[in-house]
């Protein structure tokens, strides 16, 4: 239930890459956050190829198959506001606002067995490319050529959203998590030697809980606890070791939140996330419109006198 009292929002940046962004949202309604990873993974627009035109393949591979691996490719988008929806472009087919072309041609010159991958996809508009990752500057494989194999296709991409087809989500991965709130008995340490400590220690896979060289003192540092994904691995450790008690992990605040949110390489990720809170805005005006004109015509028609309208309703 909405709790009236938390309505004070605050949003906290823990890490922030184009990549990935981690983020805390504190005096929140779980209502309010799922409904941001909703819109985060449904809502937010991208490019993604939508039609292809087979001109030549001769690989082994089956037009729809190849087609299919295409539109999975993800698109720069970070201009996405410029472009129209299909739906509400002014052109009748295609245009420059609401498409952009790319096309493809490699053959096997040689004897050997070449890759095609996504950089060989050529784009006529700069701002909407295939995702280039540094450590993968060719990027995605598509097909494999034999000696004499050629493919030569063109493709059209388009503005779309995850809701409609998955390949639109610029979206990779949104999830959230309740703070955690994680306690240790001082006095139970206090009474383990040093290789229990250790072992301890280790038994949490997220490295919620550190300790000097010798592993005689144990302790969770600021925003360490954010890493805990309450898995219970440290609760069975002490009941396994008959430490009952040594851990508590629990919910700390039902309003605390940790939210991460992992992009394509289409949009970088603060962006996403600026955009699905837009999305929230916009959404919440219409709602807040609606109750308005429902508030209105209640107004109206308890204005009316009573036996009107229980005839006429
Ligand atoms: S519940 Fe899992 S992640 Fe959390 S502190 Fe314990 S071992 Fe670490
Ligand atoms: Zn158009």
């Amino acid at each position: 239930m909405i709790n009236p009292q938390k309505n004070d929002p605050k949003i906290r940046i823990l890490s922030c890459t184009d990549e990935k962004i981690v983020f805390t949202l504190r005096e929140v309604d779980v209502s309010v956050v799922n409904s941001l990873r909703r819109i985060l993974l449904g809502e937010i627009p991208s490019m993604a190829i939508e039609m292809v035109e087979i001109i030549n393949n001769t690989s082994v591979l089956p037009d729809p198959f190849i087609a299919h691996r295409l539109g999975l490719i993800p698109l720069t988008s970070n201009y996405i506001q410029d472009f129209n929806f299909p739906q509400d472009c002014n052109c009748t087919s295609t245009c420059d606002n609401c498409c952009v072309d790319l096309q493809l041609s490699r053959k096997a010159e040689t004897e050997q067995e070449i890759g095609v991958y996504s950089a060989d996809l050529i784009s006529t508009n700069p701002r909407v490319t295939p995702v280039r990752d540094p450590e993968t500057p060719r990027g995605i494989l598509l097909l494999k050529l034999s000696a004499g194999q050629q493919i030569s296709l063109k493709a059209t991409a388009k503005k779309g959203i995850g809701r409609h087809h998955a390949k639109f989500s610029p979206v990779s991965c949104a999830v959230f998590s309740y703070e955690p709130d994680v306690r240790l008995s001082q006095a139970i340490i206090d009474d383990m030697p040093a290789n229990e400590k250790e072992a301890f220690v280790t038994s949490c896979p997220k490295q919620v809980f550190s300790s000097d060289p010798m592993f005689s003192v144990i302790k969770i540092h600021d925003q360490d606890h954010w890493n805990c994904m309450f898995c219970q691995e440290c609760v069975n450790w002490a009941e396994e070791n008959h430490r009952e008690g040594l851990v508590i992990v629990k919910h700390r605040e039902p309003n605390n939140f940790k939210f991460t949110v992992e992009s394509t390489g289409s949009i970088p990720a603060a962006m996403i996330v600026k955009l699905a809170i837009q999305q929230m805005m916009k959404k919440l005006d219409l709602c807040r419109q609606a109750t308005d004109n429902i508030g209105n015509q209640l107004t109206v028609l308890g204005s009316l006198d009573g036996e009107y309208l229980e005839s006429d309703l």
